[in-house]
């Protein structure tokens, strides 16, 4: 999608340091780092948000949720959290679907 900067990064005219690739997602270093281990993951087709995801492809959003267990899985050893911002409430500010991938601390509940 045009002015989609996750579609930029997923052609490779963005660039990103990458994490796991497969045909479908994309993962890599999310540039402003909140945790120790800080991954982004995002199907390379483009949807907004998760909402919009598991709406046009429930298989597909299963296949991802594998994608990104196996990323906190091989990226952490004590354990990690999976964060799909959404809309403005939820404070998502790249309009194309991505889950978080932390890990490499304790994580503070409840979210800020
Ligand atoms: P959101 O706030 O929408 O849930 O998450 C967007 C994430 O994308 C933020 O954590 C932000 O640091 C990350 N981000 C924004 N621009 C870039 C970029 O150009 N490259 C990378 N690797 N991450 C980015
Ligand atoms: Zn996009």
């Amino acid at each position: 999608m045009n002015d989609c900067l996750f579609c930029k990064i997923v052609a490779g005219d963005i660039p990103a340091k990458l994490v796991a690739e497969n045909d479908n997602f994309l993962a890599f270093a999310d540039i402003a780092p909140t945790a120790p281990v800080h991954v982004v993951a995002v199907p390379k087709t483009h949807y907004a948000n998760a909402a919009e995801f598991a709406d046009a492809d429930s298989q597909g959003m299963g296949q991802f949720m594998q994608f990104i267990t196996e990323i906190g899985e091989s990226e952490t050893s004590n354990g990690y959290r999976l964060v799909f911002n959404t809309d403005a409430d939820g404070g998502q500010t790249v309009f194309h679907v991505h889950a978080h991938v932390l890990g490499g601390r304790a994580m503070q509940w409840p979210a800020g």
